[in-house]
């Protein structure tokens, strides 16, 4: 019998401390309200293997065959990773340009409006969220300690899945799939996290969420 990856266990945790964390900000996202739900959304392979796993082989399966069969031709492929970027910021170097547009199309995983995997959607549609009407100010606001937080979370997540790798949700599903008819797939490799981007002003603001974060992350297995 295959073993239990704890990590799933980890990653559930950090989504509800992200949650209960997000519940004390004033958020106009309501059930029904899906203009930040576009083909652009990523994910880790952490997150994926968690979404299958939660959904198990059948709803997988249509997973993939709803992915298959809305496939945006133009999508978000990322070049580079949160810790990736964090880690060519230390460095000094040049960060590379990414085209990222809405307009590209609803995400795969959209159904009249609602989110066909809601309760195990992965993090990057979880902290897309507002604080005020989109539809009204033209895009998402958050506040830049959201921001921070943010940033903090996905770097936490790929840190857990450091050997795994990332991508856009739809190469990321089809990129899983045991044939190999899938061409223009593009996903990038996982890296530890050199360094946690948080600006000097926020340090005292997130210590306490670092810490718990770190605590759930470094959890030894069995302990999940
Ligand atoms: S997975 Fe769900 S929440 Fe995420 S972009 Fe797609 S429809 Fe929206």
């Amino acid at each position: 019998m295959a073993q239990h990856d704890s990590r799933l266990d980890r990653l559930g945790q950090l989504y509800d401390l992200y949650d209960a964390f997000m519940a004390k900000n004033d958020l106009v996202c309501h059930k029904g309200c899906a203009s930040c739900c576009t083909c652009n959304v990523t994910l880790t392979s952490l997150e994926l293997d968690y979404i299958t796993a939660s959904l198990g082989p059948e709803k997988g399966a249509s997973l993939m065959e709803r992915v298959e069969n809305n496939l945006a031709e133009k999508r978000f492929q990322p070049q580079t990773t949160i810790n990736g970027f964090a880690r060519l910021c230390m460095e000094g170097r040049e960060i590379p340009e990414e085209e990222n547009d809405p307009a590209w199309g609803a995400c795969p995983l959209l159904q009249d409006n609602i989110c066909t995997i809601y309760p195990v959607r992965p993090f990057g549609c979880r902290s897309l969220v507002s604080q005020e009407d989109c539809s009204r100010v033209g895009a998402a606001t958050l506040s830049p300690l959201v921001l921070t937080v943010n940033n903090l979370f996905m770097q936490y997540i790929e840190q857990m899945d450091c050997h795994g790798i990332s991508g856009n949700l739809s190469d990321m599903i089809l990129g899983a799939s045991p044939d190999f008819r899938f061409t223009g797939l593009v996903t990038i490799d996982n890296q530890a996290a050199k360094g946690l981007m948080v600006p000097p002003e926020h340090r005292e603001q997130v210590a306490s969420l670092l810490q718990d974060m770190a605590g759930i992350c470094n959890a030894r297995r069995g302990q999940a």
